[in-house]
């Protein structure tokens, strides 16, 4: 085995490594994708043990062929190995790679274990594996427009004197503190790790860690009777603290979770444990680890039930925390309702969703002017208040790169204004344009991104799979198709992209067909299942529908 070579750094400035800045601007990112991760000596990304590669000799010979690889060829990647570099053409995505994909009956969890075991097979996550990670910034406006429609459902049409009670402050996680106070509330979040809760409060998502349920609640008590915000990372086991937090007569306004729940064995710490306990156990009693943390985890839920009981607003954040108690015993999981029908489907059904991008130069002043240049192109309100408030409080992790959700239309203008501006040396380097799977028309997962469609079309994973097949036409620079993602084993099937804008007139053709038919997919999605927002998108935007409606 190769040894590990880290920290992995991404690359900065003008020099290329590659034959062509395609192939560089996906390095980089890739560099940039272990860098921001929790685990980087691992290759572990964020969620339970999402990776960017399969091991370091993979990492390693993937460089190397992205390093030697021609402007007319195409790198294969099966999940996280590299295994073919193919003669394509020019206009062809410089990567494809496909992680965790196992055909239906087998995606679970033992089959995937076994197969790991062997070195066959990696968990790809989301934009751990499609290289497209960007940090817990990448997550934050999406955990922000989650907590600030939960808001509107108060008087005040916000989290303003409420407290929101959550638990996971890891890489997805660790974003909802500074989403709460973005709504105007107070955040208690329940961390087994305490190192995991140092790093948010190091990185300015979090302001204070306690050790104490009862100071926990002082402080959150304390600055909601002020209108104040405030993010507090509790430190103990949530299987533990939700209950009691509830026993001492906390009454949060609204409660979630985002512990790694979706993954058992890697994800989730059992309670009535230390963490290195847990370690230790997970090492040697995998069977009665899972056991454990499932038993754990029905407590867990059942506090969040009772929240729910006593009034509060209560949701699944997308890590089957839900499934997981259900298969364990929990009847009454499914009570509670997912974030995306309940806050998301809106934005969804009209295209819009987590678009970002990445300043490859690694100059903060590339990432002012195309911050200025997004709110000259696109005026809209939604998009000015995110970008003063992410301007301001949302620190830079890596290369400098923003999160900012955008629709149908917004998308490909975007990305050709980066385009010229690349073009006409107004950037000192070339940006990458990407985004999370959990998208408009890029995901099927029944327990999230797809919960309780209008026409029941669920588990249907025909679409983000045509999302990939058109995006790898359309000449994206990186098109990826997994399976699995945040829910775990047979929970989703996804398609990640990026693209790249080097200035060329190759890709301003390329932008201008990706990021349209990109959430155009998912805006026929949503039309097909009847959401009449989708059909008005659709027509406005021209699309043509082949059978109407
Ligand atoms: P992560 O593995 O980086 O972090 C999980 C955190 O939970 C860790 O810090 C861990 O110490 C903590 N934890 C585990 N068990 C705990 C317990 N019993 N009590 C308290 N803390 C505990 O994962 P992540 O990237 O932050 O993702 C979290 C979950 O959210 C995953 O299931 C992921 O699939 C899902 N997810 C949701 C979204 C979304 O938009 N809603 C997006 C991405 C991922």
């Amino acid at each position: 085995m190769t040894l590990a070579n880290i920290p992995v750094e991404p690359a900065r400035g003008d020099v290329l490594r590659c034959k062509g800045w395609r192939q560089e601007g996906i390095l980089r990112m890739l560099e940039n994708t272990v860098a921001n991760g929790e685990k980087p000596a691992e290759l572990i990304v964020y969620g339970g043990s999402g990776r960017a590669a399969r091991n370091w000799e993979s990492f390693h010979a993937i460089v190397a062929a992205l390093k030697a690889l021609g402007d007319d060829e195409t790198l294969v990647i099966q999940s996280g190995k590299p295994v073919a570099v193919f003669r394509t053409h020019a206009m062809a995505p410089k990567v494809l790679t496909a992680n965790t994909n196992l055909v239906g009956k087998w995606a679970t969890w033992p089959v995937y274990r076994a197969l790991e075991a062997k070195g066959l097979i990696m968990y790809g996550q989301y934009t751990a594996g499609t290289w497209a990670y960007i940090g817990t910034q990448g997550i934050l406006q999406g955990t922000y427009e989650t907590f600030a429609a939960a808001g509107k459902r108060f008087p005040s049409g916000n989290l303003r004197g409420r407290i929101v009670l959550t638990a996971g402050l890891g890489g997805m996680g660790g974003a909802q503190p500074l989403a709460v106070k973005m709504a105007g509330g107070v955040c208690i979040a329940v961390e087994v790790d305490p190192a995991r809760a140092e790093r948010r409060v190091g990185m300015g998502y979090c302001d204070v860690i306690v050790h104490d349920a009862t100071e926990a609640m002082r402080l959150a008590r304390d600055a909601a009777g002020k209108g104040e915000t405030l993010g507090i990372a509790l430190i103990g086991n949530a299987a533990d603290m939700f209950p009691a937090l509830r026993r001492m007569g906390l009454a949060p306004a609204v409660v979630t979770d985002q512990t790694s729940a979706h993954d058992p064995l890697n994800g989730y710490v059992p309670a009535g444990m230390s963490l290195a306990e847990a370690v230790e156990l997970r090492a040697r009693d995998p069977d009665r680890y899972v056991r454990e943390a499932n038993a754990s985890i029905v407590r867990h839920v059942a506090a969040m039930l009772g929240f729910q009981d006593d009034g509060a607003i209560v949701f699944e954040y997308g890590n089957n925390i839900r499934g997981q108690a259900e298969e364990s015993g929990e009847v009454r999981a499914f009570e509670i309702e997912g974030f995306v029908p309940m806050f998301i489907r809106p934005s969804f059904a009209i295209g819009r969703g987590p678009f970002r991008w990445v300043c490859l130069s690694g100059d903060p002043e590339d990432l002012a002017v195309t911050d200025a240049a997004a709110l000259a192109e696109l005026p809209d309100d939604l998009l000015k208040t995110w970008m003063a408030m992410a301007k301001e409080r949302v620190p830079i992790q890596g290369l400098p790169a923003r999160s900012c959700w955008l629709g149908l239309g917004e998308r490909d203008r975007m990305g050709l204004v980066f385009n010229r501006l690349v073009r006409e040396g107004r950037l000192r380097g070339p940006v990458a344009m990407s985004r999370d799977h959990l998208d408009t028309g890029s995901v099927a997962q029944p327990t999230r991104e797809t919960e309780r469609m209008k026409d029941g079309s669920d588990p249907i994973a025909d679409w983000p799979l045509l999302n990939a097949l058109l995006n790898a036409v359309n000449g994206a620079d990186l098109v990826s198709i997994h399976q699995g993602g945040g829910s775990g084993m047979g929970g989703s099937i996804s398609a990640g992209m990026t693209v790249i804008a080097d200035g060329s007139d190759s890709a301003e053709e390329r932008i201008a067909r990706c990021l349209f038919t990109d959430p155009a997919i998912g805006v026929v999605r949503h039309a097909d299942a009847g959401y009449g927002e989708a059909k008005d998108a659709a027509s406005r935007s021209g699309i043509v529908s082949p059978m109407g409606g």
